[in-house]
């Protein structure tokens, strides 16, 4: 296994297709069919108000702010519906970390939306929203795992991670969750169960070793727990966010291959890498597929918060197939744990 030298070594290094291809002979030894996979899904943002004003975020709104809102159940149902109508099999709901929502307020959102779309997969709350309400509640922090999954929880997506290291995090979003926090998180899911996914938003002014200390906390968790279905990592970006102001520059296609492709190598215990679309946009995205990635993400029929923050990309399941299809793989569509059995 790459030892966290080694990966700072090879951030320093300019052969960028020598690093791609150890990354893409690890992606054909994990993936010797040649697929590659992308979802239908959508994303809901069920509240926009949050206490917690993380300078990247152009999403959120503080309490009381006209501008502010919690999604009615209706809503919610009728994205739901749509998202089913499209061919979708999941939803990634997320939202603002609120004061007063407490856990029985999810649990009943989560049950409701079951009893009426019992097939659709949740994947939803990361790790500063189930803090959050596991304070607000005052519940543990397993208990509040164990009860948003009894109420339908099926998994819980990697977000809020961005650096996974304490000083980054104190100066990109200081009241957000602690790097210990994330970890907890997603060890306890793992112990009770539920698969989660692992993020990294980089590029937001931290070194490379803070980088490569992010990578090294994922492997450990996923030595201990198996419970990663996927590594996707994304650069910060700019556009309409307080942190923009002095991070003058986004990553280029270069730094975000480069990155994509290490954390390929570093973390073989990860069966899946996500290459991203949303922020790369679809021809990066698409020379991320020889860069270790074997999944493209999702169709994304809603996304607010990175597109608050400035990015517009915009991709139909034909463009996602025939991006794949150029770059040499067979497209498959999958489900939020990765199985492609039961689809196409
Ligand atoms: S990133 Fe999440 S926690 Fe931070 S301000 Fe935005 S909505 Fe709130």
């Amino acid at each position: 296994m790459m030892t966290k030298q080694e990966a700072i070594d090879l951030f320093s290094s300019d052969d960028l297709i020598g690093i791609g291809m150890e990354a893409d002979a690890l992606r054909r030894k994990l993936h010797p069919e040649g697929v590659v996979t992308y979802i239908i899904d959508r994303n809901i943002n069920y509240t926009n108000f949050c206490t917690e004003y993380c300078s990247f975020c152009a999403f959120y709104r503080p309490m009381g702010h006209a501008e502010g809102y919690i999604l009615p159940k209706e809503t919610i149902f009728e994205k739901i519906q749509e998202t089913v109508d499209l061919g979708g099999t999941g939803v990634l709901m997320q939202g603002g970390l609120h004061p007063e929502l407490k856990i029985e307020w999810y649990e009943d959102l989560l049950r409701s939306i079951k009893q009426k779309f019992p097939k659709v997969h949740m994947h939803c709350f990361s790790s500063p929203e189930v803090n959050n309400i596991a304070q607000v509640s005052g519940v543990s922090l397993r208990d509040t795992i164990a009860r948003l999954r009894d109420a339908g929880l099926d998994s819980i997506p990697g977000g809020g991670a961005e650096i996974l290291d304490d000083a980054v995090r104190h100066r990109i979003s200081r009241l957000k969750c602690t790097t210990q926090e994330w970890v907890d998180v997603h060890k306890t899911a793992h112990e009770l169960g539920m698969r989660t996914t692992a993020t990294m938003m980089f590029g937001c002014g931290e070194t490379i070793e803070q980088r490569v200390n992010h990578l090294e906390i994922v492997r450990r968790i996923q030595e201990e727990t198996g419970g990663f279905t996927a590594f996707i990592p994304w650069s910060f970006q700019r556009e309409n966010t307080s942190l923009g102001r002095f991070v003058k520059q986004e990553a280029t296609a270069v730094e975000y291959l480069k990155t994509l492709a290490i954390a390929r190598i570093f973390l073989p215990n990860i069966v899946n890498v996500q290459s991203s679309w949303v922020t790369q946009g679809l021809k990066t995205c698409q020379l991320g597929l020889r860069f270790g990635g074997n999944d493209v993400g999702s169709i994304m029929i809603e996304e607010n918060v990175v597109s608050a923050a400035g990015a517009r990309h915009r991709a139909s399941e034909e463009e996602l197939r025939r991006i794949i299809r150029d770059a040499g793989f067979l497209p498959k569509q999958r489900d939020t744990l990765y199985r492609t059995y039961f689809l196409n």
